[in-house]
């Protein structure tokens, strides 16, 4: 098949790409490097089944696909409110472009929709019928409103036009290639802890998450896109842990002579998140398989390599 991956240079784009490529697919990488990093997939660059282009999806742009797994948008917080605007003109109108090109060209087309449509959540875990609880006008909207309308776009291109949807809900993800400054909770507390600096651990740490191993959502991904269920459904790691003891485990993984270093929450973070993953296991057959240890373990390497001689010596 030939598939459109739209931010397939960043950080899940590039490990799908890996996975789809190896499957035989011919693939094109669409991406505007906005957060995206060529040598995720430098790997790719010369083998004549992959193309990339540079481009920036809230333009229009004809190309002819069987498949289209829609992923451009910045997503860790820094960077998605850094242009908050240009976050809903990516959500918004980049979508509705990756929907016309759908429609036009009558490829299946899979949404990578996020969590955060359920705001600061009332009903935990989160199941995909629960609507949500979003501030609409606060630092986190563009993402959490720009995705709630690129669903609703992708649900009225398949009610008016016939377009074959898919919807995944990503909850937290992580795994080598997270960009070193890029603000999320786990790549900031594996590069403090490298560099022998003090872990951040913003408010009291007592704050959820659930974090999912990058391979195992594109297995998600992979699934969901080539299965009949349309979706709305959850992908994510249901083991559920607060920001502290996230920060314990990381310390006591890379350097236990670190501090943690309290700051002020930042407005609007969610208390807690952790996805019910019935749907997921009822209709792809799907559920998570790398345990929280074994892809810290990983993304710890990937980083050390990355960083090299920045690496802090840890005292015997
Ligand atoms: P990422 O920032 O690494 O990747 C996003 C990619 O999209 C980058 O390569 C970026 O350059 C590109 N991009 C951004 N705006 C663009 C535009 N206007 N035109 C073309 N390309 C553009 O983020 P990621 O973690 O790989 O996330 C991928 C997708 O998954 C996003 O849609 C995100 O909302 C969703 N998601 C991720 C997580 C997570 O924990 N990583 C959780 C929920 C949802
Ligand atoms: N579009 C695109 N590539 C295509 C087809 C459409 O980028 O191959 C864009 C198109 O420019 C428009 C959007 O997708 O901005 C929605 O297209 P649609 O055909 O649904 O709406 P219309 O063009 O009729 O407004
Ligand atoms: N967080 C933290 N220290 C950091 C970065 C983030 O304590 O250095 C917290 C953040 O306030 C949030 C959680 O970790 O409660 C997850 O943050 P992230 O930005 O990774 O993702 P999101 O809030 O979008 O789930």
């Amino acid at each position: 098949m030939r598939i459109l991956v739209t931010g397939g240079a960043g950080f899940i784009g590039s490990h799908l790409i890996d996975r789809l490529m190896a499957e035989g697919h011919e693939v094109i990488c669409l991406d505007n490097f906005y957060t995206g990093d060529k040598r995720n997939i430098l790997r790719w660059i010369d083998s004549p089944f992959f193309e990339l282009i540079r481009h920036d999806i809230t333009e229009p742009i004809r190309l002819e696909v069987d498949q289209i797994y829609h992923l451009a948008c910045p997503a860790s917080p820094v960077h998605y409110q850094y242009n908050p605007v240009k976050t809903i003109k990516t959500n918004v109108m980049g979508t509705l472009n990756m929907l016309g090109l759908a429609k036009r060209i009558k490829a299946r087309f899979l949404l990578a929709s996020t969590s955060e449509v359920y705001g600061d959540p009332e009903i935990h875990p989160q199941v995909e019928e629960y609507r949500g609880n979003v501030n609409p006008i606060g630092i986190r909207s563009c993402y959490d409103e720009g995705k709630r309308v690129a669903e609703t776009l992708a649900f009225d291109y398949h009610r008016q036009n016939d377009v074959e949807i898919r919807v995944a809900r990503i909850f937290n993800t992580y795994g080598p290639r997270m960009l070193e400054n890029d603000g999320r909770v786990v790549s900031n507390l594996v590069v403090q802890a490298l560099k022998g600096k003090p872990l951040t651990v913003y408010g009291d740490g007592s704050q959820t998450r659930s974090f999912c191993y990058v391979s195992d959502l594109v297995d998600g991904l992979i699934r969901l896109m080539n299965g009949d269920f349309m979706g709305p459904v959850n992908l994510g790691n249901p083991e559920e842990y607060t920001i502290l003891q996230l920060a314990q485990t990381v310390q006591s993984m890379i350097n236990p002579d670190v501090a943690l270093k309290f700051e002020p929450l930042p407005q609007d973070d969610p208390r807690r998140r952790q996805p019910d993953i019935t749907r997921a296991k009822t209709h792809l057959g799907w559920q998570p398989t790398v345990p929280l240890a074994d892809g810290l373990r990983l993304t710890i390497e990937d980083f050390r390599t990355r960083l090299g001689d920045r690496v802090a010596k840890v005292p015997s």
